[in-house]
Parts: C-alpha cells; sequence; structure tokens
C-alpha cells in the first residue's frame, strides 16, 4: 500500500532535516495562529486526522522539497474516490519522486536505482552512473582500495 499522505509530507520534511516546529515557524497560516497551534496543525496533517489541502501543500513546498502533486494525489488514492489514480513512485527511504527529485551539491537530479530507491539514497551508486564506471562493484570497489 501507498504510503499516506500525512506520512510523505513527514518523509520529505524529514529528509530535509527540519522539525514539526521549524516548519510552523515558516509557513503562514489564515486566520494567523500561534506557534503552538501551528504545530498541532501540522502534526494533525502528518498523522492523516486533518486532510491536507491545495493552499497547504503549496505552503509547505516553500519551506522544504515537496511536490504538491504527490501529496493530492496521495490525497486521492487514500479517500478511495480515485478509482483508476496510479499510485506516486516513490522513494522508500527519502520518498522523492519523478515530480520532486533529489538534487545534489552539484545541482545534479537522482534517478531511480531500483522500483522504490532513488540513487541519492545509495551511496557510490550515483557517482558510479556518472563516471560510466564498471558496473561490477566488486572490481570498482577493488580498484578503490
Ligand atoms: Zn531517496
Ligand atoms: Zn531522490
Amino acid at each position: 500500500m501507498v504510503i499516506t499522505p500525512g506520512a510523505y509530507i513527514a518523509r520529505r520534511r524529514e529528509h530535509a532535516g527540519f522539525t514539526v516546529e521549524d516548519v510552523a515557524l515558516r509557513i503562514e497560516t489564515t486566520p494567523q495562529l500561534a506557534l503552538r497551534e501551528r504545530v498541532d496543525w501540522l502534526r494533525r496533517i502528518e498523522n492523516d486526522v486533518e486532510t491536507v489541502s491545495l493552499s497547504t501543500a503549496s505552503a509547505m513546498q516553500r519551506v522544504f522539497p515537496l511536490s504538491v502533486d504527490v501529496a493530492l494525489q496521495l490525497v486521492d488514492l487514500h479517500s478511495g474516490e480515485a478509482l483508476g489514480i496510479e499510485a506516486p513512485r516513490l522513494c522508500r527511504v527519502c520518498a522523492c519522486s519523478d515530480l520532486d527529485a533529489c538534487v545534489d551539491e552539484h545541482g545534479e537530479g537522482c534517478a531511480w536505482a531500483g522500483a522504490d530507491l532513488c540513487t541519492a539514497c545509495v551511496p557510490g551508486v550515483a557517482d558510479e552512473a556518472v563516471a560510466g564506471a564498471s558496473s561490477d562493484p566488486a572490481v570498482a570497489h577493488g580498484k578503490a582500495a
């Protein structure tokens, strides 16, 4: 089963190194809420008690990398009203997607290393692919040593 929208948001937030409090400090709400209320509200969204809206997902996207489309797709998938909607392909470690790739320090986006694993989450795999090195990991490791 594909992860819930709340789990997706939590995964992307944690991967970006933000706490719920960090996001609450950076996000604006209408009407204005006190910080503690914003933290509670974000927790309810991450626990799937409250459904994330387009405007909330867009506001979160300005704080940390997140795909609004993926978040809303997951909302639809879990609402049971979205027959025929395909589950988004997500990395099982960082929950990045085709719409929201990891970007390394060289500005390079990640690729798929497996069905549900991106190259940014497989140390060394991205470098070998870029360098066009031997596809045999044993040989590559032998050279390095
Ligand atoms: Zn990943
Ligand atoms: Zn990635």
